[in-house]
């Protein structure tokens, strides 16, 4: 059984607030929230980053940046704008090794990111 805890929500192991679920991919509101919205969206397989992807992923990632111009719709954060952040490995500030991303909105963002 998988240790990881994105595997687990997945699984549905362990329960999170979900918003969005197909075959592929599952989306989740963080647990500690950046932003008014901060929806975690990832793929059901375990990927541990981006550092791991591959070519045969290549559709998976399209179809996740579709979810996640879905979910903003859905959220009704897409008009107003938002930010979709994936941090990979140590220095990029990943915390959980099964690749995320943040989708963030709700609030001004600024940039470039601290
Ligand atoms: P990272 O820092 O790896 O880019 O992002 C991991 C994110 O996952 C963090 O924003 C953290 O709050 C969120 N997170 C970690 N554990 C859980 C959990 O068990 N449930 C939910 N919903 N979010 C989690
Ligand atoms: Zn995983």
């Amino acid at each position: 059984m998988s240790e990881c805890i994105f595997c687990k929500i997945a699984s549905k192991e362990i329960p999170a607030n979900i918003v969005y679920e197909d075959d592929l991919v599952i989306a989740f509101h963080d647990i500690e929230p950046a932003a008014p919205t901060h929806v975690i969206v990832i793929p059901k397989e375990h990927i541990e980053s981006l550092n791991n992807v591959l070519d045969i992923h290549k559709e998976l990632l399209g179809h996740i940046h579709l979810c996640i111009s879905k979910i903003a719709k859905k959220l009704e954060i897409s008009k107003e704008g938002f930010r979709v952040v994936n941090n990979c490995g140590e220095l990029g500030g990943q915390t959980v090794n099964h690749i995320h991303f943040h989708l963030l909105g709700g609030k001004q963002m600024n940039w470039p990111a601290g």
